[in-house]
């Protein structure tokens, strides 16, 4: 396995098909052979089940699950075992389950040696900010609580995070050169924002310390969602010696 500093452009970029079971095959057979990537959500998931990722993997993709586990532990573990027995091979859970939840998921996830899937904490959703923390009697400000939780993660065994690119750099920092950081909120220069604020380019998220970019509706919703991965896979590419900040 090569490290995560030296991965393809390609390979960096995880489509979010945030769309129907049909669009979603649709724009499967489009990027066939050309992402490595695609995830599916919960509204997906949901619906379609466990065999919709059987029929994206059929296609030759890798499958991100996000269904962000959270449950007691022994029910955490069971839940990750399903998702991943269903073909994912990365995963979400809540890092806020705590480190037992997360020691036993990454347990799991060595049960499926040689090839275990990559497993990634949620810290901090993004949609949640320091006055959210405080209602729930949290008193750190986000960006400590992001950290705490990043820590955590990795003590449990569990291969990364999903975080804001703007966190990117910091988390690279605290985490180290192996760890899976995984962003969403990314945006070419010029693409519509749609409903993301605190954005970063594909450029910047990588060399600032993401190992992989999630993105959705620059690319699915682009006229033409081929061109707009060769240009992000182009862009990440062209990522200069000097601006890598890991
Ligand atoms: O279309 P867009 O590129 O904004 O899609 C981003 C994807 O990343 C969506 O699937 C969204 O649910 C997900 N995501 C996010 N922000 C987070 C966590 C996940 O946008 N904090």
């Amino acid at each position: 396995m090569c490290a995560l500093k030296d991965i393809e452009a390609k390979d960096r970029i995880i489509v979010a098909l945030d769309c129907s079971a049909k669009e979603a095959l649709q724009l499967a057979d489009s990027l066939s052979g050309k992402a490595t990537w695609l995830k599916i959500g919960m509204t997906l998931f949901y619906k379609e089940g466990p065999a919709f990722v059987q029929a994206l993997k059929d296609k030759g993709f890798k499958i991100f699950v996000d269904l962000k586990i959270y449950d007691i532990p022994f029910q955490a573990a069971g839940a990750a075992r399903s998702v991943v027995l269903s073909g994912a091979d990365m995963f979400t859970l809540h890092a806020s389950g705590g480190s037992e939840m997360m020691q036993g998921i990454a347990q799991i996830t060595r049960e499926f040696e040689p090839e275990p899937p990559v497993s990634l904490g949620v810290t901090v959703l993004t949609s949640m900010d320091d006055s959210t923390l405080q209602e729930l009697n949290i008193s750190k400000q986000a960006a400590e609580q992001v950290c705490d939780l990043a820590r955590l993660v990795q003590k449990s065994g569990i291969s990364g995070v999903v975080a804001s690119p703007q966190e990117a750099a910091q988390l690279r920092e605290l985490l180290g050169p192996d760890a899976y950081i995984v962003t969403p909120g990314v945006r070419p220069a010029g693409a519509a924002l749609d409903d993301q604020k605190r954005v970063a380019t594909p450029y910047n998220a990588i060399a600032q310390g993401a190992s992989h970019i999630v993105v959705g509706r620059p690319i699915t919703k682009a006229e033409d969602p081929i061109e707009a991965f060769d240009a992000i896979v182009a862009e990440i590419a062209s990522i200069k010696l000097e601006d890598w900040r890991w």
